[in-house]
Protein backbone atom coordinates (compact mmCIF):
# COMPACT_ATOMS: atom_id res chain seq x y z
CA UNK A 1 0.00 0.00 0.00
CA UNK A 2 1.55 3.39 -0.84
CA UNK A 3 3.11 5.16 2.41
CA UNK A 4 1.66 8.51 0.55
CA UNK A 5 -1.71 7.73 1.19
CA UNK A 6 -2.98 5.67 3.86
CA UNK A 7 -1.68 5.53 7.28
CA UNK A 8 -3.08 6.21 10.79
CA UNK A 9 -0.33 8.61 12.40
CA UNK A 10 -1.69 12.57 13.07
CA UNK A 11 0.05 14.74 10.38
CA UNK A 12 2.91 17.31 11.79
CA UNK A 13 2.14 20.64 12.04
CA UNK A 14 4.87 23.60 10.82
CA UNK A 15 4.80 26.92 9.92
CA UNK A 16 6.07 28.87 7.45
CA UNK A 17 5.95 32.23 6.07
CA UNK A 18 4.53 33.15 2.13
CA UNK A 19 5.44 35.77 -0.03
CA UNK A 20 2.06 35.92 -2.19
CA UNK A 21 -1.34 34.10 -1.09
CA UNK A 22 -3.54 35.28 -3.94
CA UNK A 23 -2.67 33.50 -7.44
CA UNK A 24 -4.59 32.95 -10.64
CA UNK A 25 -5.65 29.16 -10.80
CA UNK A 26 -7.35 26.96 -14.04
CA UNK A 27 -8.80 23.77 -13.80
CA UNK A 28 -10.68 22.31 -16.93
CA UNK A 29 -12.80 25.38 -18.06
CA UNK A 30 -12.05 27.01 -15.01
CA UNK A 31 -9.81 30.40 -14.53
CA UNK A 32 -10.61 32.37 -11.47
CA UNK A 33 -8.08 33.10 -8.22
CA UNK A 34 -7.35 30.96 -5.22
CA UNK A 35 -5.87 31.37 -1.92
CA UNK A 36 -4.34 28.17 -0.19
CA UNK A 37 -3.29 29.21 3.95
CA UNK A 38 -2.41 26.01 4.17
CA UNK A 39 0.25 22.97 1.88
CA UNK A 40 -0.61 19.61 2.51
CA UNK A 41 -3.46 18.51 3.68
CA UNK A 42 -4.46 15.81 6.53
CA UNK A 43 -7.33 14.33 4.43
CA UNK A 44 -5.91 11.87 2.82
CA UNK A 45 -8.09 11.33 -0.01
CA UNK A 46 -6.68 8.34 -2.42
CA UNK A 47 -7.55 10.11 -5.82
CA UNK A 48 -5.93 13.53 -4.66
CA UNK A 49 -4.95 16.11 -7.31
CA UNK A 50 -2.88 18.25 -5.21
CA UNK A 51 -0.12 15.84 -4.31
CA UNK A 52 2.51 17.04 -6.39
CA UNK A 53 5.25 14.83 -6.89
CA UNK A 54 7.81 17.53 -5.04
CA UNK A 55 6.09 16.92 -1.83
CA UNK A 56 6.08 13.81 -0.92
CA UNK A 57 4.98 14.42 2.47
CA UNK A 58 1.91 16.49 1.64
CA UNK A 59 -0.44 13.85 3.58
CA UNK A 60 2.20 13.87 6.79
CA UNK A 61 3.20 17.52 6.88
CA UNK A 62 1.27 20.20 7.18
CA UNK A 63 2.14 23.74 6.54
CA UNK A 64 0.49 26.59 7.93
CA UNK A 65 1.03 29.67 5.96
CA UNK A 66 1.28 32.17 9.08
CA UNK A 67 1.53 35.15 7.43
CA UNK A 68 -1.19 34.38 5.06
CA UNK A 69 -4.28 37.16 6.12
CA UNK A 70 -1.42 39.78 6.34
CA UNK A 71 -0.13 38.88 3.25
CA UNK A 72 -3.66 38.30 1.50
CA UNK A 73 -4.77 42.33 2.84
CA UNK A 74 -1.39 43.37 1.48
CA UNK A 75 -2.69 42.23 -1.86
CA UNK A 76 -6.02 43.34 -1.58
CA UNK A 77 -4.95 46.42 -0.57
CA UNK A 78 -2.64 47.23 -3.60
CA UNK A 79 -5.21 45.35 -5.96
CA UNK A 80 -4.93 47.45 -9.34
CA UNK A 81 -8.26 46.49 -10.77
CA UNK A 82 -11.61 48.38 -9.76
CA UNK A 83 -12.96 44.56 -9.68
CA UNK A 84 -12.32 41.10 -8.15
CA UNK A 85 -12.96 37.45 -9.62
CA UNK A 86 -14.16 35.17 -7.04
CA UNK A 87 -11.76 33.63 -5.13
CA UNK A 88 -11.44 29.54 -4.20
CA UNK A 89 -11.03 28.73 -1.01
CA UNK A 90 -9.22 26.27 -1.52
CA UNK A 91 -7.69 24.85 -4.57
CA UNK A 92 -4.59 22.86 -3.65
CA UNK A 93 -5.60 21.83 0.12
CA UNK A 94 -8.39 21.75 2.23
CA UNK A 95 -8.43 24.96 4.36
CA UNK A 96 -10.98 23.28 6.38
CA UNK A 97 -8.81 20.07 7.65
CA UNK A 98 -7.95 19.50 11.24
CA UNK A 99 -5.05 21.76 11.02
CA UNK A 100 -7.72 25.00 10.79
CA UNK A 101 -8.40 24.13 14.50
CA UNK A 102 -4.95 25.04 15.58
CA UNK A 103 -4.77 28.02 13.41
CA UNK A 104 -7.59 29.45 12.52
CA UNK A 105 -6.12 30.89 9.33
CA UNK A 106 -8.73 30.61 6.96
CA UNK A 107 -10.75 32.22 9.34
CA UNK A 108 -8.85 34.97 9.12
CA UNK A 109 -8.36 35.33 5.35
CA UNK A 110 -12.26 34.96 4.93
CA UNK A 111 -12.21 38.00 7.14
CA UNK A 112 -9.99 39.62 4.89
CA UNK A 113 -11.48 38.79 1.84
CA UNK A 114 -15.27 39.96 3.06
CA UNK A 115 -13.62 43.32 4.47
CA UNK A 116 -13.03 44.04 1.17
CA UNK A 117 -16.06 42.88 -0.95
CA UNK A 118 -14.76 39.98 -2.33
CA UNK A 119 -16.87 36.94 -3.71
CA UNK A 120 -15.62 33.46 -2.73
CA UNK A 121 -16.06 29.86 -3.13
CA UNK A 122 -15.40 27.07 -0.22
CA UNK A 123 -14.47 24.13 -1.36
CA UNK A 124 -14.21 21.69 1.53
CA UNK A 125 -15.13 17.91 2.62
CA UNK A 126 -15.30 19.08 6.47
CA UNK A 127 -17.37 19.67 9.27
CA UNK A 128 -15.37 22.46 11.11
CA UNK A 129 -16.46 25.00 8.91
CA UNK A 130 -19.74 24.88 11.11
CA UNK A 131 -17.53 27.09 13.65
CA UNK A 132 -17.74 29.97 11.17
CA UNK A 133 -21.08 29.24 9.77
CA UNK A 134 -22.74 33.10 11.02
CA UNK A 135 -19.25 34.54 9.37
CA UNK A 136 -20.08 32.73 6.23
CA UNK A 137 -24.03 33.83 6.66
CA UNK A 138 -23.38 37.25 7.11
CA UNK A 139 -21.84 37.23 4.06
CA UNK A 140 -24.36 34.78 1.85
CA UNK A 141 -24.88 37.81 -0.77
CA UNK A 142 -21.38 36.81 -1.95
CA UNK A 143 -20.22 33.44 -1.28
CA UNK A 144 -20.82 29.72 -2.11
CA UNK A 145 -19.61 27.18 -0.01
CA UNK A 146 -19.13 23.81 -1.71
CA UNK A 147 -18.63 20.35 0.17
CA UNK A 148 -17.23 17.63 -2.35
CA UNK A 149 -18.72 14.62 -1.22
CA UNK A 150 -17.85 11.15 -3.41
CA UNK A 151 -19.63 8.14 -1.13
CA UNK A 152 -22.39 7.57 0.97
CA UNK A 153 -20.46 4.18 1.50
CA UNK A 154 -18.80 4.59 4.54
CA UNK A 155 -16.86 1.02 3.39
CA UNK A 156 -15.57 3.54 0.41
CA UNK A 157 -15.22 6.60 1.99
CA UNK A 158 -12.96 5.61 5.00
CA UNK A 159 -10.76 3.13 2.74
CA UNK A 160 -10.54 6.51 -0.31
CA UNK A 161 -10.55 9.71 2.38
CA UNK A 162 -9.70 8.53 5.88
CA UNK A 163 -9.05 11.72 7.30
CA UNK A 164 -12.57 12.78 6.58
CA UNK A 165 -15.82 13.04 8.86
CA UNK A 166 -18.40 10.54 7.84
CA UNK A 167 -20.49 11.43 4.70
CA UNK A 168 -23.80 11.42 7.48
CA UNK A 169 -21.95 14.15 9.48
CA UNK A 170 -21.01 16.66 6.64
CA UNK A 171 -24.88 16.56 5.68
CA UNK A 172 -25.81 17.20 8.86
CA UNK A 173 -23.55 20.40 8.56
CA UNK A 174 -24.71 21.21 5.48
CA UNK A 175 -28.19 21.13 6.87
CA UNK A 176 -27.47 24.11 8.97
CA UNK A 177 -25.70 25.87 6.18
CA UNK A 178 -28.93 25.31 3.98
CA UNK A 179 -31.36 26.47 6.87
CA UNK A 180 -28.97 29.45 7.50
CA UNK A 181 -29.85 30.28 3.92
CA UNK A 182 -25.92 30.11 2.69
CA UNK A 183 -26.41 29.27 -1.16
CA UNK A 184 -24.60 25.50 -0.92
CA UNK A 185 -23.49 22.61 -3.50
CA UNK A 186 -22.44 19.20 -3.45
CA UNK A 187 -19.62 18.45 -6.26
CA UNK A 188 -19.48 14.67 -6.19
CA UNK A 189 -15.91 14.76 -7.71
CA UNK A 190 -14.50 12.70 -8.90
CA UNK A 191 -16.62 9.81 -9.34
CA UNK A 192 -14.77 7.07 -9.62
CA UNK A 193 -15.25 4.34 -12.18
CA UNK A 194 -16.23 1.01 -10.29
CA UNK A 195 -16.46 2.02 -7.05
CA UNK A 196 -18.79 5.28 -7.08
CA UNK A 197 -20.11 5.22 -10.15
CA UNK A 198 -23.30 3.02 -9.77
CA UNK A 199 -27.12 4.07 -9.72
CA UNK A 200 -27.55 3.04 -6.37
CA UNK A 201 -24.48 4.71 -5.09
CA UNK A 202 -25.21 8.02 -6.81
CA UNK A 203 -28.85 7.90 -5.82
CA UNK A 204 -27.50 7.97 -2.16
CA UNK A 205 -25.51 10.85 -2.56
CA UNK A 206 -27.98 12.43 -4.83
CA UNK A 207 -30.89 11.85 -2.09
CA UNK A 208 -28.86 12.67 0.55
CA UNK A 209 -28.78 16.10 -1.05
CA UNK A 210 -32.18 16.64 -1.40
CA UNK A 211 -33.09 15.89 2.13
CA UNK A 212 -29.91 18.64 3.08
CA UNK A 213 -31.76 21.20 1.29
CA UNK A 214 -29.73 21.76 -1.40
CA UNK A 215 -30.54 23.37 -5.00
CA UNK A 216 -26.67 23.12 -6.58
CA UNK A 217 -25.56 19.55 -7.07
CA UNK A 218 -23.15 18.75 -10.15
CA UNK A 219 -19.73 16.19 -10.47
CA UNK A 220 -17.47 15.24 -12.42
CA UNK A 221 -15.30 11.56 -13.44
CA UNK A 222 -12.18 11.12 -11.66
CA UNK A 223 -9.07 11.77 -14.25
CA UNK A 224 -5.92 9.82 -14.05
CA UNK A 225 -1.97 10.46 -13.29
CA UNK A 226 0.60 8.51 -12.56
CA UNK A 227 0.30 9.04 -8.75
CA UNK A 228 -3.07 8.90 -8.73
CA UNK A 229 -2.89 5.60 -10.56
CA UNK A 230 -0.38 4.02 -8.18
CA UNK A 231 -2.85 5.00 -5.35
CA UNK A 232 -5.83 3.72 -7.47
CA UNK A 233 -4.59 0.59 -7.81
CA UNK A 234 -4.14 0.06 -3.87
CA UNK A 235 -8.12 0.95 -3.54
CA UNK A 236 -9.22 -1.59 -6.45
CA UNK A 237 -7.13 -4.19 -4.38
CA UNK A 238 -8.26 -3.92 -1.30
CA UNK A 239 -11.98 -3.19 -2.61
CA UNK A 240 -11.78 -6.41 -4.52
CA UNK A 241 -13.00 -4.25 -7.83
CA UNK A 242 -13.50 -8.02 -10.12
CA UNK A 243 -10.41 -7.56 -12.72
CA UNK A 244 -10.48 -3.63 -11.24
CA UNK A 245 -7.20 -2.55 -12.37
CA UNK A 246 -7.84 -4.07 -16.31
CA UNK A 247 -11.09 -2.39 -16.18
CA UNK A 248 -9.40 1.17 -15.29
CA UNK A 249 -7.09 0.62 -18.51
CA UNK A 250 -9.85 -0.55 -20.74
CA UNK A 251 -11.31 2.85 -19.64
CA UNK A 252 -8.81 4.58 -19.78
CA UNK A 253 -7.22 3.72 -22.52
CA UNK A 254 -3.81 3.43 -21.24
CA UNK A 255 -1.30 1.05 -21.13
CA UNK A 256 1.10 0.73 -17.70
CA UNK A 257 3.62 2.68 -17.36
CA UNK A 258 1.01 5.82 -17.46
CA UNK A 259 2.47 9.79 -18.25
CA UNK A 260 2.15 12.36 -15.91
CA UNK A 261 -0.23 13.84 -18.03
CA UNK A 262 -3.59 13.88 -16.87
CA UNK A 263 -5.75 11.20 -18.38
CA UNK A 264 -9.27 11.02 -19.26
CA UNK A 265 -12.12 8.61 -18.85
CA UNK A 266 -13.69 7.45 -22.19
CA UNK A 267 -16.05 10.06 -23.90
CA UNK A 268 -19.19 7.37 -23.90
CA UNK A 269 -19.06 6.09 -20.62
CA UNK A 270 -18.13 9.52 -18.90
CA UNK A 271 -21.11 10.85 -20.58
CA UNK A 272 -23.42 8.37 -19.57
CA UNK A 273 -22.50 8.50 -15.97
CA UNK A 274 -22.61 11.99 -16.10
CA UNK A 275 -26.06 12.14 -18.17
CA UNK A 276 -27.49 10.07 -15.70
CA UNK A 277 -26.19 11.75 -12.88
CA UNK A 278 -27.28 15.43 -14.15
CA UNK A 279 -31.09 13.47 -14.44
CA UNK A 280 -30.97 12.11 -10.99
CA UNK A 281 -30.23 15.84 -9.75
CA UNK A 282 -32.58 17.45 -11.76
CA UNK A 283 -36.01 14.60 -11.24
CA UNK A 284 -35.38 15.95 -7.62
CA UNK A 285 -35.71 19.47 -8.04
CA UNK A 286 -32.40 20.69 -7.78
CA UNK A 287 -29.76 22.42 -10.21
CA UNK A 288 -26.53 20.59 -11.61
CA UNK A 289 -24.77 23.67 -12.00
CA UNK A 290 -23.23 26.75 -10.15
CA UNK A 291 -25.31 29.51 -8.78
CA UNK A 292 -25.65 32.61 -11.18
CA UNK A 293 -25.17 34.96 -8.51
CA UNK A 294 -21.95 35.12 -8.43
CA UNK A 295 -19.45 36.76 -10.52
CA UNK A 296 -16.84 39.59 -10.00
CA UNK A 297 -17.48 42.48 -7.94
CA UNK A 298 -16.00 46.10 -6.74
CA UNK A 299 -13.63 45.65 -4.70
CA UNK A 300 -14.18 47.70 -1.40
CA UNK A 301 -11.05 49.75 -0.29
CA UNK A 302 -13.24 52.84 1.59
CA UNK A 303 -11.95 51.37 5.13
CA UNK A 304 -7.92 52.12 3.90
CA UNK A 305 -8.59 55.45 4.61
CA UNK A 306 -7.08 58.40 2.38
CA UNK A 307 -4.77 60.96 3.63
CA UNK A 308 -6.49 64.68 2.77
CA UNK A 309 -5.26 67.57 3.19
CA UNK A 310 -7.26 68.21 6.44
CA UNK A 311 -6.22 64.81 8.37
CA UNK A 312 -2.50 65.64 7.61
CA UNK A 313 -2.50 69.04 8.98
CA UNK A 314 -3.68 67.04 11.93
CA UNK A 315 -1.28 65.19 12.12
CA UNK A 316 1.63 67.35 12.11
CA UNK A 317 0.18 70.53 13.59
CA UNK A 318 0.39 70.89 17.95
CA UNK A 319 -2.74 72.99 17.18
CA UNK A 320 -6.17 72.05 16.28
CA UNK A 321 -7.32 72.55 12.81
CA UNK A 322 -10.38 74.54 12.54
CA UNK A 323 -12.66 74.02 9.69
CA UNK A 324 -13.79 77.79 8.19
S1 LIG B 1 -9.42 17.16 0.72
FE1 LIG B 1 -8.75 17.79 -1.31
S2 LIG B 1 -6.64 18.52 -1.02
FE2 LIG B 1 -7.19 17.28 0.77
S3 LIG B 1 -6.41 15.24 0.31
FE3 LIG B 1 -8.58 15.34 -0.30
S4 LIG B 1 -8.55 15.91 -2.47
FE4 LIG B 1 -6.51 16.36 -1.63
Amino acid sequence: MSELWYNDKAPMFETKTSKSIIHPFAVKNYNGLAINPYQGCGHRCAYCYATYEWSPEFYDKIYAKSNAPEVLDRQLAAWKATTIDPVMVASATDAYQPAELRFGLTRRCVEVLQKYNVPYYVFTKSAIIERDLELHKKYRHNCFIVWSITARSEKIRRLVEPGTPPAERIFTTIKKFTDAGVCSGVNIDPIMPLVTDSDSELDLVVDACKAAGLCHVFGAMLRMRTDIWERMKAVLTLLEVPDGVNEYKRLYHFEEPLSSNYVSADKRYAKRVLDGLEQKIKNRGMLCDFPDFMGPRQIDKSHLGQTTIMSYLAQTSDQPVLLS
